[in-house]
C-alpha cells in the first residue's frame, strides 16, 4: 500500500499545487485519478515518482519511504534520444526475463526502425513497452491511453487488468472518464490540490451520471447564448 500523508507541493511560494493531501492506495488495485486541467494530477504523480520534492508530508510504500526503484513511471510526454531504434531504446531497460518479441506481437512496432520516424501513437506504445519491461511493483501511468488507437487501448486495458492480478499497484490518469470507469477499482477526484472524493467501482455509474448532468446544466445556458440555429 502507498500511504500519502499531508503532502504539500508548490512550484512557487505563492501557491500550493498539492495542498495537505492524504490518500491510501491499496496494492493489487488499479487507481484512477481524475480532475480538471490544472487540478494537480501530474504534479501528484511526479511527486510520487520523486521528480518533485514536496514542501512537507510523507509518501511510503508498505511502511518504508518510497523510491524510484520500485516504480515504473510513464510521463504524459515521452522523451527519446534521436538516432536510436525502438530495440535500442528497449535495451536501455534491464530485465532479462522480458520477451520483447512476444510483447511486441501485441503492439506491432517496427522495432528496428529509428524512433524519429515513429508516429506519436507509436512513440507512446514504445514508452509503454519500456515501462512494462521494467516490471516494477508500482506503475504510475500519466495519460497512457492518450494517442493510442482503439485496438491498442483495449489491449493495454487487458494487460493492466492482468498485471493487477499479480499484485501490482497501478495508478492511471485519463481525461476521459469512461476509460477509467472501465478499468479502475476506485477513482480519486482531485480538486485544488486535494483528493475530495474517492469513488468505488459499484458507485461509478451513479457518479458518472451525476457529474455529466452537472456539466450539462452549467453549460446549457452558455451554449444557448451562442445562438446556434439550424
Ligand atoms: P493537471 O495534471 O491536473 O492538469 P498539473 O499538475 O499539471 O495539473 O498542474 C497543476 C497546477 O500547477 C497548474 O496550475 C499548473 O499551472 C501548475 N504547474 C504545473 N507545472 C508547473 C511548473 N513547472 N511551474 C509552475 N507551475 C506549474
Amino acid at each position: 500500500m502507498i500511504s500519502i500523508n499531508s503532502l504539500t507541493v508548490s512550484y512557487t511560494k505563492k501557491r500550493k499545487v498539492i495542498n495537505d493531501l492524504s490518500l491510501a492506495l491499496e496494492g493489487g488495485n488499479i487507481h484512477g485519478i481524475v480532475g480538471l486541467n490544472g487540478a494537480g494530477k501530474t504534479t501528484l504523480l511526479r511527486t510520487l515518482y520523486g521528480l518533485l520534492k514536496p514542501d512537507s508530508g510523507t509518501i511510503t510504500l508498505s511502511g518504508n519511504s518510497i523510491s524510484k526503484k520500485q516504480i515504473g513511471y510513464l510521463p504524459t510526454e515521452n522523451f527519446f534520444y534521436s538516432n536510436i531504434t525502438g530495440s535500442e531504446y528497449l535495451n536501455l531497460f534491464r530485465n532479462r526475463a522480458f520477451e520483447i518479441e512476444k510483447w511486441n506481437k501485441l503492439f506491432g512496432l517496427p522495432l528496428e526502425e529509428l524512433i524519429d520516424n515513429y508516429s506519436s501513437g507509436m512513440k507512446k506504445k514504445l514508452a509503454l513497452l519500456g515501462v512494462l519491461k521494467l516490471d516494477k511493483p508500482v506503475m504510475i501511468l500519466d495519460e497512457p491511453f492518450n494517442g493510442l488507437d482503439i485496438e491498442t487501448g483495449r489491449i493495454l486495458r487487458s494487460v493492466l487488468l492482468q498485471l493487477k492480478k499479480t499484485g501490482k499497484l497501478i495508478i492511471v490518469t485519463s481525461h476521459i472518464l469512461e476509460t477509467l470507469t472501465n478499468l479502475c477499482d476506485c477513482i480519486h477526484h482531485i480538486e485544488n490540490g486535494i483528493i475530495d472524493i474517492t469513488i468505488q467501482k459499484p458507485e461509478f455509474e451513479a457518479y458518472e451520471k451525476q457529474l455529466f448532468a452537472k456539466i450539462e446544466n452549467q453549460s446549457e445556458k452558455l451554449i444557448s447564448d451562442l445562438g446556434i440555429s439550424n
